[in-house]
């Protein structure tokens, strides 16, 4: 956003790609038993003995997937790893290694990249996996991020989207909504500086949501609950494009359908304030607004007494016969159908 004058700006050039490389990943150390060779040579080696793997990958690109006016590069490499790790959690399992591939142009300076690198260092210390190996090649214009996770888990303990059965608890971790509230308050932001550079953001308001956008986090802590609960839900999918779009890939693919209750959904309290003063329905941006990488599960009516009361896990409907589709019962317990419509199209309707 704004150019600090006295940092340095080293040009990638000076480095030459392999100095560039090590001086990258030379702070990353192994500490995962799986990994038996880290970066260094011409593929990684692992060993996940009896084990399951399970593999991920994202590709993140400027101006679609983010935007650097507004978003730090730190925030930017903890976020790119956060979200492939969010992946490997919803499939029940722990998270061990990552690779991270990224398209850079000459715009950028060795700081900058330095940054990008301390947030996928900060994130792959909190998360506890292993930075073994990537890519580095030069783009014409933006920068491109791609990140692939590994993770283990036995096999009968795999949590698939297709597992739900018949009046199974619909069950969410955490609160929904805010990492897309925190976007259009920082949108709003960009806009006043556009008009004003002197303008001072006051976002005090704001903290928590702004937050949920810039620094999310994975819910490895629900895996570890629920393992502690002895609770296997029998269906498991992260919160990424939005409730609504979520609960409909479960529902699809277990072959069931279900209702939502709207009181029942989490909310933050500024959650609920913010889109007051934005003149926006708050069950609209909990079933729409994307990137709170929350879980979403199906757990078994026999498992209830397990998580009942557990601030982490709200119980927000249950599944039904695939007959009575997929609806939302609202407050006046009228009951609609859920549609997927993404936080894209959110976004237009804001605009319009
Ligand atoms: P190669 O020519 O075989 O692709 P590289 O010189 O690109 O090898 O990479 C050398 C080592 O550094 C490899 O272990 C590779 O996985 C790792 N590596 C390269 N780029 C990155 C990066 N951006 N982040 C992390 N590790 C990287
Ligand atoms: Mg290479």
């Amino acid at each position: 956003m704004i150019e600090d004058k006295n940092q340095e700006h080293t040009s990638l050039g000076s480095l030459g790609e392999f100095g560039l490389i090590e001086h990258l990943t030379n702070k990353f150390k192994t500490k995962n038993a799986s990994t038996l060779k880290g970066i260094g040579d011409d593929a990684a080696v692992l060993d996940f003995k009896n084990k399951s793997v399970v593999l991920t990958t994202d590709l993140l690109v400027e101006g679609i997937h983010f935007d650097l006016s507004y978003m730090p590069l730190k925030h930017l490499g903890y976020k790119a790893v956060v979200v492939n790790l969010s992946d490997v959690y919803a499939m029940n399992a722990n998270a061990t290694q990552i690779t991270v591939s990224i398209a850079v142009s000459n715009r950028f300076s060795l700081e900058a990249l330095e940054a990008l690198y301390d947030g996928i260092h900060k994130a792959a210390e909190v998360y506890g996996v292993d930075v073994v190996g990537g890519d580095t090649t030069s783009s014409k214009t933006g920068l491109m991020i791609s990140i692939t996770a590994l993770g283990e888990v036995d096999l009968e303990s795999v949590v698939k989207r297709s597992g739900a059965q018949l009046n199974d608890l619909l069950v969410v971790s955490g609160d929904l909504g805010g990492a897309y509230l925190g976007l259009q308050v920082l949108e709003r932001e960009k806009q006043v500086f556009k008009v004003n550079p002197n303008s001072q953001p006051d976002l005090d308001n704001y903290t928590y949501i702004i937050e949920r956008q810039l620094k999310p986090e994975a819910r490895k802590d629900i895996i570890k609950l629920l393992k502690d609960l002895d609770v296997l839900p029998t269906s498991m999918i992260d919160i990424s494009d939005g409730l609504s779009s979520e609960i409909i890939h479960l529902c699809k693919q277990s072959e069931a359908g279900c209702d939502l209750y709207e009181t029942k959904i989490p909310l933050d309290p500024q959650v609920i304030s913010t889109c007051e003063e934005f003149n926006m329905d708050s069950t609209t941006v909990a079933l729409n607004g994307g990137e709170d990488y929350e879980l979403l599960m199906t757990i078994s009516q026999k498992d209830f007494p397990k998580i009942k009361g557990n601030p982490n896990l709200t119980v927000i409907g249950y599944m039904t016969d695939a007959r009575n589709g997929m609806n939302l019962v609202t407050r006046g317990e009228a009951k609609i159908p859920l549609t997927a419509q993404g936080w894209n199209s959110l976004d237009s309707d804001s605009e319009s």
